[in-house]
């Protein structure tokens, strides 16, 4: 992460990220972009739709009269009425780019309707090229495949309307819309990679706002997140475990805390690699774990714990020798009451001589 901002090199890293992402981490990135961004579009738009509108003005000085255009000026009042109705309804976010575009489009369309009332057609070239402008606030939301497809159906509809219209200077048109297309889809791809820098930046926090900074385990806020969060399903029958490293106070006041520190994080690494993904492994305070093992009896969460214990009670790499205990509780969904009974079995452990596991169902 660049904390001074973006340059090439940057740019670079952020452009072999965004192509070694898979599809799905794309389309999550992608659907961060439209949705942070969405509100701030929806509002250039409507700006878009007004300053179109307020071309009546111009449309005065070349027919000397507001009425030809009036109608197709105005119009434009509906198609935008119409967005901020049902923009507002649609979640999914594919569908608000196509939602944005549209609008854009009823922009160009009624810009090409008021253009047939007009006597001097001229400056459509620089209507045109104004349009642009709107098609680039839409590259923050959007992404190149959307930016692409709405330079097709612009092309086409400069095509159309000329075979009917037959504007003076088509030639003129199609030269001054060219490079200002090439400069908008290189600004799509810019901006993703702008964008991109700061939804790994955003990831980043969110990911750093629940680990622990010692063990890289989850810390209190992610215990609070899967136990109060709606969208954290843990699937029963489910395991409530609590780990205390044991005479942990003997390792600081022997080889000093940052030894004590070092055992720490190795058994946050060593907890994590032994346990499954959809397990949660949480510091709950000093030298004190609690895990959550969610489709997990208590009877194998036993099994998994005690050679989990046994493990470490007998590996080499440790930075210096040290044991842990347990106690075991089954959770139900009530995760004060399995805290409390996960506790009573972690304090049979400790009695009965530390390095060993307890079910609570068993005291
Ligand atoms: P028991 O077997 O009964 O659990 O004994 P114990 O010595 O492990 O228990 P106690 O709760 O008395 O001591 C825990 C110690 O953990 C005390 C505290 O200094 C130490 N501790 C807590 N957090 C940290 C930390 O982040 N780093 C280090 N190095 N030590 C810590
Ligand atoms: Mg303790
Ligand atoms: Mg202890």
């Amino acid at each position: 992460m660049n904390s001074k901002g973006l340059d090439i090199f940057h740019l670079i890293e952020l452009l072999k990220v965004l192509q070694g992402m898979s599809k799905e981490e794309r389309s999550d990135f992608y659907e961060y972009k439209c949705n942070y961004y969405q509100f701030f579009v929806k509002i250039c738009l409507t700006g878009g739709c007004l300053a179109a509108i307020m071309y009546i003005i111009s449309d005065r000085m070349l027919n000397g009269s507001f009425l030809p255009t009036l109608i197709p000026r105005f119009s434009l009042i509906i198609p935008c009425l119409l967005f901020w109705i049902v923009e507002d309804k649609v979640k999914n976010w594919r569908i608000q780019i196509i939602l944005d575009y549209m609008l854009a489009h009823m922009i160009v369309l009624s810009t090409i309707w008021s253009v047939i009332h007009l006597e001097i057609k001229d400056h459509f070239s620089e209507g045109t090229i104004t349009m642009h402008l709107i098609f680039l606030t839409l590259c923050l939301g959007g992404y190149w495949r959307a930016c692409l497809c709405s330079y097709i159906v612009f092309y086409l509809e400069l095509f159309i309307s000329n075979h009917f219209i037959h504007y003076p200077n088509f030639d003129l048109i199609i030269a001054l819309n060219i490079p200002c297309t090439f400069a908008i889809v290189f600004a799509q791809f810019m901006l993703s990679l702008a964008v991109l820098d700061q939804y790994m930046m955003t990831q980043k926090l969110a990911i750093l706002s629940v680990t622990d900074d010692l063990t890289q385990v989850g810390n209190r806020t992610k215990l609070e997140e899967i136990i109060n969060e709606k969208n954290v399903a843990i699937q029963m029958p489910a395991s409530l475990v609590m780990l205390d490293i044991d005479y942990f106070k003997n390792v600081n006041d022997t080889y000093g805390h940052p030894m004590g520190d070092k055992v720490l994080a190795y058994l946050g690494k060593f907890l994590t690699q032994s346990v499954r993904r959809e397990d949660f492994v949480i510091r709950y305070g000093g030298e004190e774990f609690l895990i959550i093992f969610p489709n997990c009896p208590v009877d194998d969460c036993y099994r998994i714990m005690d050679s989990i214990r046994e493990k470490i009670s007998t590996a080499k790499d440790r930075p210096v020798e040290f044991n842990i205990s347990a106690g075991i509780s089954e959770y139900e969904g009530d995760f004060e009451k399995s805290l409390r009974n996960a506790d009573s079995a972690l304090y049979t452990s400790k009695e009965r001589g530390r390095n060993q596991v307890t079910l609570y169902s068993s005291i």
